[in-house]
């Protein structure tokens, strides 16, 4: 099974495809993960994306789907996509992609949310240094305090991009240009969507009910 995850900064998609990337078997694929461990080996890759990142701008279409392109395909049972696409040549490239490869993608599952409240969950956002795991000083602290739920490490950052100025700009980038995405899948008939300001349980099941669907 490969899906999408697509929403606005702060929408819930790392959360959310963490704990199905567990329940289904599928890998997850965040663009923006990968761009940050690029940054962290001091790779060339890294240092071009850094000052783009930090100000909340979107990195170039051919730097993204190089990315991804090597490493589509590769998960056994299927793939979470979590950021990726944020721009219709993007979305262009993966169906070519996928084609090339025998693939297909079954569903896009838009989380849908009131942009007001991403403020606060930005805000409060810290994730796990060794695994990505996302975690929000009021809504969503781990189990054990100071240590990840997922893989037990007890180093967190917060993202630089998480400040109110580069917020405000990857809210833009995602109206400008990661939204006129949606009727590209709508029009293939595969999105559907959920309601992201329930809880995070109640968000999880609504996407596990979607996927159950698909593998029936
Ligand atoms: P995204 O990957 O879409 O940018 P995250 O999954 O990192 O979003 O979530 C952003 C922040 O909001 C995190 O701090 C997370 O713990 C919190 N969060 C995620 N989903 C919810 C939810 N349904 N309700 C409240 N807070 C949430
Ligand atoms: P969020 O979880 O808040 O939605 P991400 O972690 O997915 O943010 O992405 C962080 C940053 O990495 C983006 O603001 C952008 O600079 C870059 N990035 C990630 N994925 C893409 C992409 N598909 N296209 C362009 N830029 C991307
Ligand atoms: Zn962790």
């Amino acid at each position: 099974m490969n899906i999408i995850l697509l929403g606005p900064p702060g929408a819930g998609k790392g959360t959310q495809a963490k704990r199905l990337e567990e329940r289904y078997g599928l890998v997850q694929l965040a663009t923006g993960d990968m761009l940050r461990a690029e940054r962290a080996s001091g790779s060339d890759l890294g240092k071009k994306v850094q000052a783009i990142m930090d100000a909340g701008r979107l990195v170039s279409d051919d730097i993204m789907i190089d990315l991804i392109a090597s490493r589509i395909g590769k998960a056994g049972k299927g793939f979470i996509l979590d950021g990726f696409p944020r721009t219709v040549p993007q979305a262009e490239a993966l169906d070519a992609m996928l084609a090339q490869k025998g693939l297909k993608l079954d569903r896009v599952i838009e989380i849908s949310v009131d942009e007001a409240a991403l403020i606060d969950r930005l805000a409060g956002r810290f994730t796990c240094v060794k695994c990505g795991a996302s975690y929000h000083d009021i809504n969503n602290r781990p189990k054990h305090e100071g240590v990840c739920d997922v893989c037990g490490s007890k180093e967190f950052l917060r993202r630089a991009d998480d400040k109110p100025e580069a917020v405000k700009t990857r809210f833009e980038a995602y109206r400008a240009q990661t939204a006129p995405i949606l009727p590209y899948y709508r029009d293939k008939g595969i999105l559907t969507q959920v309601d992201g300001m329930a809880d995070i349980d109640h968000v999880t099941r609504q996407i596990s009910g979607v996927m159950d669907k698909i593998r029936g």
